[in-house]
């Protein structure tokens, strides 16, 4: 089980969140975007081996979305961080 170290409520175990997707996955601009920039987004998602940046959601918590670098091979959490963060 992983121990997820969430900003606002420490570590926690992986039960209490919720797995959002790729952290790198940008939403094509509505108004300027073909089909296959939009099936692209939609559909395709990379498979990587070794680190990944991830999107948690802290839903048994404080309800914190948050972009965790994860090692896909040895689970190991390096940076986490809220991802509102990279909003701003
Ligand atoms: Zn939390």
């Amino acid at each position: 089980m992983l121990l997820i170290p969430c900003p606002h409520c420490g570590p926690r175990p992986e039960t209490e969140f919720v797995y959002g997707g790729d952290a790198r996955v940008k939403r094509p601009d509505p108004s300027n975007s073909s089909d296959e920039q939009w099936a692209a987004y939609i559909y395709e998602r990379e498979n990587p081996k070794g680190q990944h940046q991830e999107l948690w959601l802290h839903s048994a918590g404080c309800h914190l979305w948050l972009i965790i670098e994860r090692d896909t091979v040895t689970h190991a959490i390096g940076s986490v961080r809220a991802a509102r963060e990279d909003q701003q």
